[in-house]
């Protein structure tokens, strides 16, 4: 049977723009738009040109995607000719494939926050429908508080929809913008539109105020819609849009969607899924939500023995996707709880070959108890693991030697006499014969540790220079004089692999001094660097 086309319009340049905390550079808006377009999304809608310099710049020149290259903003305004409207001229000088327009569809609104009339409000609609379609642009309509204003005026929140579609409009789309809805109310009043609408020109625009912004759009797609807008992981003002991340592979992996309806994504693009999802959080500088459902570092790691030893045997037994499939990898951690069904399971993911009698198996188990009573977290670590298991069997060669490092804080007042704080960091490295020994300033004494000892590593320089570290994170341990930092820093490489390492210490620069030796030499090992 053949099936639907659904389609994916993306916002997180517009609508993800909202978000509290996130500023898109020109740089970031390319980088994203590309992104987007590799994964193959329908729709990328890339901000509201007129509105800021850095939207105006995005649109004055043809961005070359294969998707449809969107500008977003309002009908024409109320009493003005569609002619005299600089917002609206704006929008058709865009250099987009699409339109879409944004309008009142409640009559509340209209009235109160328009002040206008009921009937000028859908002159509007139709005015500025007819003039983008006669400029050439495919044409959408955003009907901005749907929900609501069905629920007040169904028949007016119709005639909004239904006069952008009889004068063209390929597409109509529902907005929940305050996020309210529930799915049981969006598969009704979206059914009830696509009575009047067929629903392959009907769109769903979700808000995430409840967190049902995902079911909501499942539940439009059962009513009929078939475009679905969103964001990357969900980004958006308040509690975000439908996070496009999670609804990708649900269309993708589930028989209900997968088995009715294709999308522009492929299985190959759909593989690139969690390097998107992470990309996207490193442009923010933020760390990725581990518990991301799909594309999370946990979405696919289990913890307790008896559900380890089931995984070795068949990953189906706890899984309800291969993590594959979306990029991610499948985990078992190693915890207190760990036994050495765990250790092997692990070791197998990680390509080491061990035999369940080696006595040095039992030695690693013993170890990671130890070391986990002392405060570090192997299973938040897993390069970290990796490292403890070789040095245990006795396979990680010895590249280089730290052989001194010193760290100078120092606060005092500059030439102008202002107050600054300044870090250096010495470090001194033997590799083979040869003693090196490199300085770096940093913004604080972790930083320019790190530069220090990344900066000169002889013949094992080129093996790291792709290595970013894109996460450092500090926790307090126990309290009072017993404390211990633990560091979890998070590194990534020239190929989009990421991995976490740890370090656990009463002194934080010790702790940090692990966690990065720990990445370093994760790198090399990885990376096969001649011993
Ligand atoms: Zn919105």
């Amino acid at each position: 049977m053949a099936r639907e086309r659904l389609y994916l319009f993306d916002t997180t340049l517009r609508d993800g723009a909202q978000t509290n905390g996130v500023d898109f550079t020109l740089a970031d808006k390319l980088a994203i738009a590309g992104m987007l377009d590799e994964l193959g999304i329908d729709y990328v809608e890339g901000g509201y040109p007129g509105a800021n310099p850095t939207d105006t710049d995005f649109f004055s020149a043809s961005r070359g995607l294969r998707g449809k290259f969107t500008a977003f903003g309002m009908t024409r305004r109320p009493g003005r000719s569609a002619s005299n409207d600089p917002g609206l001229a704006a929008l058709l000088e865009a250099k987009a494939d699409a339109i879409c327009f944004v309008a009142k569809a409640w009559d509340y609104h209209v009235r109160v926050a328009l002040e206008t009339t009921e009937e000028e409000n859908l002159a509007s609609i139709r005015d500025s429908v007819k003039v983008a379609k006669a400029r050439g642009r495919e044409v959408l309509l955003d009907c901005e508080h749907f929900f609501d204003g069905y629920k007040a005026n169904s028949k007016y929140a119709l005639a909004c929809a239904k006069a952008a579609y009889d004068e063209g409009a390929r597409w109509v789309v529902l907005c929940d913008t305050n996020g309210g809805t529930l799915p049981h109310e969006v598969e009704e009043i979206v059914g009830a539109v696509c009575k009047v609408i067929p629903g392959d020109h009907v769109g769903i625009h979700a808000h995430n105020d409840t967190e049902q912004a995902v079911a909501n759009s499942f539940a439009a797609v059962r009513a009929g819609a078939r475009q679905i807008q969103g964001t990357l992981n969900g980004l958006g003002e308040r509690c975000g849009n439908a996070n496009l991340v999670s609804i990708i592979p649900t269309l993708k992996l589930k028989a209900e969607f997968s088995d009715a309806f294709e999308i522009g994504v492929s299985d190959a693009q759909l593989k690139k899924l969690a390097l998107v999802s992470h990309a996207l959080d490193e442009r923010l500088n933020r760390g990725s939500n581990r518990h991301a459902p799909y594309v999370g570092e946990s979405a696919f790691a289990t913890k307790a023995g008896i559900h380890a030893s089931a995984i070795a045997k068949d990953p189906a037994t706890y899984e309800h996707v291969a993590p594959e499939t979306v990029g991610n990898k499948r985990k078992v951690l190693v915890s207190e709880q760990a036994g050495k069904s765990n250790i092997l399971a692990e070791l197998e993911r990680i390509g080491i070959k061990a035999d369940k009698d080696d006595p040095r198996i039992g030695r690693l188990l013993e170890i990671v108890k130890e070391r986990e009573t002392a405060g570090y977290a192997y299973e938040a670590a897993d390069a970290s693991f990796e490292m403890l298991a070789r040095r245990t069997l006795g396979t990680v060669p010895n590249y280089f030697d730290v052989t001194q490092f010193d760290v100078n804080v120092e606060q005092r007042n500059n030439a102008k006499g202002e107050r600054v704080t300044v870090t250096m960091a010495v470090v001194k490295v033997k590799v083979g014969n040869d003693n090196m020994i490199s300085a770096a300033e940093g913004n604080g004494p972790v930083n320019a540790l790190d530069r220090a000892l990344r900066k000169d590593l002889g013949q094992y320089q080129k093996y790291i220079d792709g290595l970013k570290l894109t996460d450092y994170r500090v926790r307090i341990l126990n309290s009072g004089t017993e404390a211990v930092t633990r560091v979890l820093i998070e590194s990534e490489d020239e190929n989009g692999d990421r991995w976490t390492t740890i370090g656990v210490s009463p002194n934080i620069i010790d702790a940090s001094f692990q966690a990065l030796m720990d990445s370093i030499i994760y790198k090399l090992v990885k990376s096969g660097a001649p011993a």
